[in-house]
């Protein structure tokens, strides 16, 4: 995103949309001769759009250029309405993790686990999400080959990024898997190591299917493991194709 400095009327009204602080307001100095005017700090900018879209710059000098690999990826992962060619649809994750149980990955006996990196006012440089997937990786986690983080993967033994896309800022970017729920508390120790080497926020997301008798057998992990939880449900009804099983 860019602003036109000539087109500019200095009024100040993008500066709070920006989730990141990226636009920097400059207050018009006499003694340089200088209107009053915004600009967008490009290494800051995450590209989520938001500026542009909420149409309050009286002047319309905000523009949305057209972006080049990588920086494209800011706008990929941080424009909840940019629809990722993996997944072919809207976000940063795949449709299991974010909204409908739409293929049966989380079957009995497994969780699933979302490590979402950044957050509005924070973000994360994609080469800090590396740090998690290289420690993941050699536990033998296989990552969702869909989830549009794990595209980004040059060499899958090792878990590193592509060079390129390591420096590029988003708004957030998730790391998604299943494990055998008996990998549970040794997954648990791996993220709180993750926790200790990541320069950013993260929150946790689990997924467990709720037995016939309402029992939770993740909750029961969590609890060995001393961590702190708030069970929220998602019910889909008709919109899955849940897996046959006998
Ligand atoms: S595109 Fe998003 S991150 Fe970039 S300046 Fe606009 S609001 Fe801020
Ligand atoms: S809203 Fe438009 S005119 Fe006002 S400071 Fe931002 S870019 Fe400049």
């Amino acid at each position: 995103m860019k602003i036109d400095q000539d087109t500019c009327a200095g009024c100040g009204a993008c500066v709070p949309y920006c989730p990141v602080e990226a636009i920097i307001f400059h207050k018009k100095d006499p003694a340089k001769r200088r209107k009053a005017f915004a600009e967008i700090d490009r290494e800051a900018c995450v590209e989520c759009s938001v500026c542009f879209k909420a149409k309050v710059c009286p002047t319309e000098a905000i523009w949305d250029e057209s972006l080049e690999w990588p920086r494209i990826l800011r706008r990929a992962f941080s424009d909840p309405f940019h629809e990722h060619k993996g997944t072919n649809v809207p976000g940063r994750g795949t449709e299991e993790m974010k909204t409908n149980e739409v293929t049966g990955r989380f079957r009995d006996g497994f969780i699933g686990v979302g490590l979402e990196f950044g957050r509005p006012g924070v973000g994360v440089r994609l080469g800090e999400t590396e740090k998690a997937i290289k420690r993941l990786i050699p536990m033998g986690v296989v990552l969702e080959p869909l989830n549009p983080l794990t595209q980004l993967i040059e060499n899958p033994q090792t878990g590193d990024l592509k060079k390129d896309v390591k420096n590029e800022k988003v708004l957030s970017a998730i790391v998604e898997f299943i494990v055998p729920i008996e990998k549970a508390q040794e997954i648990f120790a791996l993220i709180k190591v993750i926790a200790s080497e990541i320069d950013t926020v993260f929150s946790l997301d689990l997924i467990n299917k709720v037995g016939p008798d309402r029992d939770i057998p993740l909750v029961r992990e969590l609890e060995k493991a001393g961590l702190d939880y708030s069970v929220n449900g998602k019910v889909n009804v008709g919109l899955g194709r849940p897996l046959y099983q006998p």
